[in-house]
């Protein structure tokens, strides 16, 4: 089962995308749309669900937080629809390259993803028209993962940042310590 949806905040566009092979997705990634800007591309087992989703959407730019797959599954796809160039952290640029293998589950929940070679590497800032976002290092769940906070607006895109006191799950190549 498929499960799409989407949300407006302000001037943002939220997209929530799941996927489950039999029964309800559990599993949910998120994009954003604002100011021309596309935040991340969600996973490549649902590409067509997405891709006919941004393709109504202005998309003049592409940030992508960090390498893992639910956020890099179809950044060629919405490059090529939108003819647009895609923006990274320069580690996750690196990262990219030689993107470390999936395991036959995380291929399961969100599907394959290629490498990519032609992400352009951002260091502090990506403009919008609008808008000026600050990009911030959040490393801890992926070594090259950056936040986006718009200051005039007080918007934080996090990525994949989630602190709790209580935390259910921990990938193997997490660091509790660098994510505090
Ligand atoms: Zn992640």
């Amino acid at each position: 089962m498929i499960i799409s949806e989407s949300f407006e905040h302000e001037e943002v566009v939220g997209f929530k995308f799941g996927y489950q092979p039999i029964g309800k997705p559990r599993l949910f990634s998120h994009i954003y749309f604002v100011d021309g800007l596309l935040i991340d591309t969600g996973q490549s087992n649902v590409r067509s669900t997405i891709t006919s989703k941004v393709k109504e959407l202005s998309v003049e730019q592409i940030f992508i937080t960090h390498h893992h797959e639910d956020h890099t599954g179809n950044i060629a796809e919405i490059k090529e629809l939108h003819g647009c160039n895609a923006y990274a952290s320069e580690r996750c640029c690196q990262m990219m390259k030689d993107p470390p293998k999936l395991s036959f589950a995380q291929k399961i929940a969100w599907g394959d993803r290629a490498s990519q070679s032609d992400l352009i590497p951002k260091y502090d800032t990506v403009e919008t028209n609008n808008f000026s976002f600050n990009i911030i290092p959040i490393p801890g769940h992926a070594p090259d993962m950056v936040a986006l906070y718009e200051p005039n607006r007080q918007w934080l895109f996090s990525a994949d940042l989630y602190i709790n006191s209580y935390i259910d799950y921990f990938l193997a190549d997490e660091s509790i310590a660098d994510q505090i």
